[in-house]
């Protein structure tokens, strides 16, 4: 302990450190405690027959979701190391956008199983080291085994969809959903030095309540929640050409009080007549551009409202800047912030502009844009759980579809990948010597933990299933996985379980480079406390006034 370098002569320990601030004994094991529970927690969800976790705050909202990430989030998590699952979490989302769950279940045994060679008395960075040389055979074995695809088959990329939504909470949909999914994708790929890159910034999700999910559809264009403006404004605008504007149109506001003597009603009327006059001046100069439809990223006054309706012109407003910006980007427009600037060439341009009614509130659809790569999904369901948790696993779909049209690589699921390469290790291991012999077959171990947890969770026993897959891999039956439906071991490529290979490998990458950085740090020492600047309390003049006359004092 660093609370206790003792001082021999009266044998009283010397506090370095205020008690209980370092206790490098049980710090280590306390860690790896920390984040098994947290993975343990995560466990039951995986795979299609993982169980929902309901999550409430404080003020009782309810999440009900599969969703690993939105999980971790929303758990309140004190320890710094159940702190650190919660970024492996965050990383894998960003890097590949499916295989939360997995990961954070992965890095949880490899330290379940560090816990049992570090009790043998394994020193931990023997271990770290063994899963580092483990980590890379697995990802060079997880590379020789995949299966390289085309995209002209556009069925497999639905397989890959469908795979990712089997585990969510709306996976009766997965069908439909995933064909929406693969054609937001397809609209979206651009060829970049010869690549396929997929932004899925050009993929707006956009959530409606009302009719059900199956009427989930996908749209060319932009969706913006606004509605228009004037009653007189017409409702539907084909060849729009589309004017964006982030200044209110409306007179300056004067930057300092003014005041204007008035003498006379005359001089009341004069005034008001000049003001109209340039607010008719504005707005002619938004329709001398040709524009017949106007986003106002601010507000208007009535008058031009009204004459901008008397025009024609299709309006809306307030519509927030990202919104602004897609848009923009969608329809080729730039967006202007001084009205003199605008000139024709800043306008956007879109086959059609419709203002819909949709589950009781209305939307302006932008369709039919000069940059084709630009589509929204639109999200209906019946309640704002089901849509919310619908966002949150579309939003998986997209990135795995994306990740497979980048790389057009995947693997079968069901677990048959972990015990393809367990496998692997295990010969692996025999080529080592010692301890890291040991780490490796450790690492093995812990990877089948993915085949276990499916079975356990379809409510089969993985005493069972684990020897049955190890034997069929043995045989050479690469693809030899849990199929949770029927329960039982079957081929996982023929059932068109597919998954990215880039999401198995981030898998193996983050839940190894979490295990890692737990394994290494011995102790946790907690720093001085430290105010950030927003909360420090202010001080006030008298407070501040005695602290200046101490300090004062003391110098003297
Ligand atoms: P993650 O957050 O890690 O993606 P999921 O809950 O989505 O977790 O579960 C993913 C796991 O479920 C993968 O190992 C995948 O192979 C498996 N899986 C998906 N569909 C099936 C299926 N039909 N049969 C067996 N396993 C499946
Ligand atoms: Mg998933």
């Amino acid at each position: 302990m660093l609370t206790s370098a003792v001082n021999k002569v009266n044998a009283k320990p010397v506090l370095v450190l205020r008690e209980g601030a370092g206790d490098k004994e049980n710090s280590l094991l306390n860690s790896i405690q920390a984040a098994r529970t947290v993975s343990e927690v995560l466990k039951s969800s995986l795979g299609p027959k993982g169980m929902d976790k309901m999550l409430i705050n404080n003020f009782g909202d309810i999440i009900i979701t599969n969703d690993g990430r939105t999980m971790l989030q929303e758990m309140d998590l004190q320890h710094p190391v159940a702190r650190m699952m919660v970024d492996v979490a965050k990383t894998i989302d960003n890097e590949v956008g499916d295989g939360t769950t997995s990961s954070v279940v992965v890095a949880g045994e490899l330290l379940g199983k560090a816990e049992q060679l570090i009790k043998k008395g394994i020193h931990p960075t023997l271990i770290a080291d063994g899963y580092e040389k483990a980590s890379e055979k697995a990802l060079e074995t997880l590379d020789n085994i995949a299966i390289t695809i085309s995209l002209e088959n556009k069925n497999e990329l639905k397989k890959i969809a469908a795979t990712s939504l089997a585990s969510k909470i709306i996976s009766n949909l997965k069908e439909p959903l995933s064909e929406v999914v693969v054609s937001a994708i397809f609209s979206v790929i651009r060829e970049v030095d010869g690549k396929n890159i997929v932004d899925l910034d050009d993929v707006m999700v956009e959530k409606k309540l009302g009719e059900s999910l199956a009427s989930t559809n996908l749209v060319k264009g932009v969706i913006i929640n606004k509605e228009i403006i004037h009653p007189a404004m017409p409702k539907r605008v084909e060849e729009a050409r589309i004017a964006l504007i982030d200044k209110a149109l409306d007179l300056e506001k004067a930057q300092f009080d003014s005041k204007i003597r008035i003498d006379n009603p005359e001089q009341i009327e004069e005034f008001i007549k000049q003001e109209d006059a340039l607010i008719g001046k504005l707005v002619d100069k938004i329709a001398s551009t040709g524009a017949n439809v106007l986003i106002l990223q601010e507000d208007l006054n009535k008058l031009a409202n009204y004459l901008l309706a008397k025009k024609g012109i299709l309006t809306i407003r307030r519509v927030n800047q990202s919104i602004m910006k897609k848009v923009a980007k969608a329809t080729g427009g730039h967006i202007i912030n001084n009205f003199d600037a605008l000139t024709e060439k800043d306008l956007g341009f879109a086959e059609v502009v419709e203002e819909r009614t949709i589950g009781g509130s209305k939307l302006l659809f932008v369709e039919n844009c000069r940059n084709p790569h630009s589509v929204a999904i639109l999200i209906r369901g019946a309640n704002k759980r089901i849509v919310d948790e619908a966002e949150r696993s579309i939003h998986d779909a997209l990135c795995v579809v994306r990740d497979v049209v980048q790389e057009q690589k995947i693997v079968a699921g069901g677990g048959a990948p972990e015990i393809e390469v367990a496998r692997s290790l295990r010969k692996y291991a025999v080529t080592l010597v010692g301890k890291e012999q040991l780490a490796v077959n450790a690492y093995a171990d812990a990877l089948e933990i993915v085949p276990a947890t499916l079975s356990e969770n379809a409510g089969l026993n993985s005493i069972d299933t684990l020897p049955e897959l190890r034997s069929c891999h043995e045989k050479g039956e690469v693809w030899a996985g849990v199929n949770v439906y029927v329960g039982k071991i079957q081929d996982m490529k023929s059932l068109e379980v597919y998954e990215p290979l880039s999401v198995k490998k981030q898998i193996i990458k983050s839940a190894t480079e979490a295990a890692i950085m737990i394994l290494k740090v011995d102790e946790i020492v907690s720093t001085k406390k430290q105010i950030r600047r927003e909360e420090q309390p202010k001080k006030s003049p008298e407070e501040d006034r005695r602290e200046r006359m101490e300090k004062l004092q003391y110098m003297m």
